[in-house]
């Protein structure tokens, strides 16, 4: 700007001051009137702005909050829901365990009565002297006992019952890693077997063929389930095993593979045959080596109870 504009530009503003200065007081008063009400009309607009706005806020946030709560109230009853129904889950799973119980509690007693049908009757039967087994009678399965196991002194093959075979393999092999050199004599005899061997007993021994070769000791050989023992020391002999430490090996394990010995001695049903041993399944067998008592000294009841386990 030069000197001369702004020496101008100070005149003006000097005349404008004077302008003022020479304004009438009511000029002014009208003047001043007038900007108090633009500033109010300002304010008042501005204030009617800023209440429309935060009344729309207020508003909004209202909303928001109403949406909040019947979100959480909708959050609220959908956890209910989801927890009715988990209990509803629980309660019929509990149903299906409980129905699943029952049908396997329902096997298994089917399983027990077909177990009890399939097991033949006569394995546990007591064979007195005045109860024999039929002579028809055959058992339901036999297999042949490997020539290891048979005592030289015997030539016809021996069969066993096929379910206690595994039992008597067990016992014969366990002895001998204790040094007992347990041999079978004589095993499964037919009716007629035993039959023609009680009628060369009678040639030989008159009626004492009785005491030692009876209806009741062939029943149960007639059973497929009992033996005749020896020991390789022994060549064959029935009377001495009794001194033998066989003997004794046997009356203190026999019952862990299931076998009792039929007839000790002193029993009153039948002479001593400390060489016979009849398979009864291995609980029959240890309850009886446990309280000291012979198969024959128990109810048939009571025996019959372990039928059912006879070969677990
Ligand atoms: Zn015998």
């Amino acid at each position: 700007m030069s000197k001369s504009d702004s020496e101008i530009s100070n005149k003006k503003h000097l005349c404008f001051c004077v302008k003022i200065h020479t304004m009438s007081k009511e000029m002014q008063l009208k003047i001043t009137i007038s900007i108090i009400i633009i500033l109010l009309g300002t304010s008042g607009v501005l204030g009617y702005l800023f209440y429309t706005t935060h009344k729309n806020n207020i508003s909004e946030i209202q909303t928001l909050n109403d949406i909040i709560l019947n979100t959480e109230s909708t959050l609220t009853q959908k956890e209910h829901d989801i927890t009715f129904l988990h209990e509803a889950f629980q309660r019929e799973q509990e149903r299906n365990n409980d129905l699943e119980e029952r049908v396997q509690e329902a096997e298994d007693v089917l399983g027990i009565i077909v177990k009890i049908q399939n097991t033949d009757k006569e394995l546990l039967q007591k064979y007195s002297k005045v109860y024999f087994l039929n002579e028809h009678y055959q058992p339901e399965k036999l297999r042949k006992i490997s020539d290891k196991y048979i005592d030289d002194s015997r030539e016809q093959e021996q069969y066993i019952h096929s379910n206690t075979w595994p039992f008597l393999k067990d016992m014969i092999d366990e002895a001998e890693d204790d040094n007992v050199d347990l041999q079978i004599i004589s095993a499964f005899r037919s009716f007629d077997e035993q039959t023609n061997l009680k009628s060369s007993y009678a040639v030989s021994y008159g009626s004492g063929a009785n005491t030692f070769s009876a209806d009741q000791g062939y029943s149960e050989h007639q059973l497929g389930t009992t033996i005749d023992l020896t020991t390789k020391e022994l060549s064959g002999s029935y009377t001495s095993f009794a001194t033998s430490y066989a003997y004794e090996w046997m009356l203190a394990n026999a019952h862990k593979y299931g076998f009792t010995l039929s007839y000790p001695e002193g029993n009153a049903y039948y002479q001593y045959e400390p060489w016979h041993w009849r398979f009864v399944g291995k609980n029959l067998a240890t309850y009886l080596h446990r309280k000291n008592l012979h198969f024959y000294d128990l109810d048939q009841r009571e025996i019959d109870e372990y039928l059912v386990e006879m070969f677990d």
